[in-house]
Order: structure tokens, then C-alpha cells, then sequence
């Protein structure tokens, strides 16, 4: 596996990847890698020839009051774990290699990034779309795989690739749990115990909520109501609860296969997202 630290040697090895015929996946991540990152990498495997990880922690996504600074970091465990997958490269970045100090440009986006986690993060859509545009520049990768479990950011790239022109199929991968339901975050370690137990209340309410429209509910309404009824006092602060379509992220009134439901939520100082796409 080559560790490529500058955007150019990137861009020179995609391109003599491809003078060989051979296509290119990128998984872009923020490193601290777990199952679901993983995961995301063994589909990149089947999409294409060669596949580069990218391990950067982008400021540009981050609120002045978020954790860009305790964000947690493992460099030579992430590098380990790609090694293993067979990934072929891995692109680790300094912010300072990435974004020019006098950078000025950024991708606005002006319908999906407003809701749900963009109402409450309100550049972090903007910071997401600027850096992964980059990374798909320097790159120049043929597929980008992107996990289900940040739904929105998922809908968000899917809008600027369609909107933009650009030339990258993107893959979405799904969610990965912990055996007891938790959905897999790098931001977990942050939970304390206690904190930890409350915050299965997520998984299960959504499990309620899709075993409900198994059943027969067809309302959006009593789905999000049987989620929040789930949290109940268990979160410190529900920032939101959601069922919507998936490429527009506007709410909907019935549910149908597909409708995404959402939730963000405190646990201590930690906010936690899950979601279900409702499938059979
Ligand atoms: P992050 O490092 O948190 O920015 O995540 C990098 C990529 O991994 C994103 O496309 C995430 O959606 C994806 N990802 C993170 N956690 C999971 C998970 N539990 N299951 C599936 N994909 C995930």
C-alpha cells in the first residue's frame, strides 16, 4: 500500500493507474476506522481496479464550537487496517497541503443542506462538498463509495455530482451496527457507559418504527412519533426526527420503500445520527 501525502503524487498515480486501463474507487473517510468504514472499502474492491482511501480530518466541515480539534486520530492503526483490505493507496493530507491559505472558493448547496444535520450545522454541507470535490480532483477517481449511515451527506453529494457534471459514479453502502444495534461512529468513544446505553434507545426506536410500517403504517406522522416516543428522556436533546425522501429530503406524508427516517440526538456532549431507509 503507497502512503501519498500531496494531491499531485496522487493525481500522478491515479493517472498512470488508468494508462493502464485500470479504474479507480475512492473512499473518502476522516480516519479512526471501524467495521463500517471497512466495509464501504471491500465495496470500493468490486467497483473497481484500484482503490485509495483517503484519512483526512477536514476543518472546513467543522462549526467553531465543534470537535475539530478532539476529533480522534490513530494514523498507524488506520494505515494498518487499509493494509490488511489491500487498499492500494492511502491519501493523509496536512489541511494546509489540501486548502491554500488564501483559498476563497466553496460549494454551496441550497435545498438539502438546510435541513435536518444543516440546520444545526449549518457550513458543515458546504465544508463536506468543497472537500470531497477536491478529492475527487486530485484523485480523479471513476466511482466514490459513501455510507449509508450519513444519509443526508450521502443525498447532498449525489445532488452536487447531478448538478455539477461531475464524472464520478457515487456507491452507497450500507449502514454497519454493533452487535447490540449501535450504529458504528468514530464519534462513539466519546460515550460514556451510561451514555452508551441511552444511546441504543436510537437503533431501537427506529427498529419500532420499521417493524410498524412492516405492519401496515403508512404514516409518516406515527413513525416519527413511535421513534421519539423510543428516545423519550433517554437523549438530552433530540435535534431532530425525520421521514423523508431520500432525493429531496423534503418530508413526506406516507411512507413508502425507501423513505428515509432519521434521527440526531445528544448523548452527553456527543451528537449521534442513525437512520433506516425502510426496506423489506
Ligand atoms: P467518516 O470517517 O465518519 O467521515 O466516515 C467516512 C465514510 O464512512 C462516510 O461515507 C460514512 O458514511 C461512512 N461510515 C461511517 N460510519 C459508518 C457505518 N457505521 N456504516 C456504514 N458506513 C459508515
Amino acid at each position: 500500500m503507497k502512503t501519498v501525502r500531496t494531491k499531485k503524487s496522487l493525481s500522478r498515480l491515479s493517472r498512470s493507474w488508468h494508462e493502464a486501463g485500470q479504474s479507480v474507487a475512492l473512499v473518502p473517510t476522516m480516519g479512526y476506522l471501524h467495521e463500517g468504514h471497512l466495509s464501504l472499502v471491500r465495496l470500493a474492491r468490486k467497483k473497481a481496479d484500484r482503490v485509495v482511501v483517503s484519512v483526512f480530518v477536514n476543518p472546513t466541515q467543522f462549526g467553531p464550537n465543534e470537535d475539530f480539534a478532539k476529533y480522534p486520530r490513530d494514523e498507524k492503526r488506520d494505515f494498518a487496517l487499509l493494509a490488511a483490505e489491500g487498499v492500494d493507496a492511502v491519501f493523509a493530507p496536512t489541511p494546509q497541503e489540501m486548502y491554500g491559505a488564501d483559498a476563497t472558493v466553496r460549494v454551496v448547496e441550497s435545498s438539502l443542506s438546510k435541513t435536518m444535520c444543516g440546520a444545526f450545522r449549518p457550513i458543515h454541507f458546504s465544508g463536506v462538498m468543497t472537500v470531497v470535490l477536491k478529492l475527487f480532483n486530485a484523485s480523479r477517481c471513476d466511482v466514490a463509495v459513501f455510507g449509508e449511515k450519513d444519509a443526508q451527506q450521502l443525498s447532498v453529494i449525489r445532488r452536487m455530482v447531478r448538478d455539477l457534471d461531475v464524472p464520478v459514479k457515487i456507491v452507497g453502502a450500507p449502514l454497519v451496527r454493533e452487535a447490540d444495534g449501535l450504529a458504528r461512529s468514530s464519534r462513539n468513544v466519546y460515550l460514556s457507559e451510561g451514555e452508551r446505553a441511552r444511546a441504543l434507545s436510537l437503533s431501537a426506536g427506529l427498529d419500532k418504527a420499521r417493524e410498524d410500517w412492516l405492519r401496515g403504517n403508512e404514516s409518516a406522522a406515527r413513525a416519527v412519533a413511535t421513534v421519539r416516543k423510543a428516545i423519550g428522556k433517554k437523549a438530552d436533546k433530540i435535534d431532530y426526527v425525520v421521514a423523508v425522501d431520500p432525493d429531496t429530503l423534503e418530508p413526506v406524508a406516507k411512507l413508502e420503500r425507501g423513505t428515509l427516517v432519521a434521527v440526531a440526538a445528544w448523548f452527553g456532549s456527543t451528537r449521534l445520527i442513525d437512520n433506516h431507509f425502510l426496506r423489506r
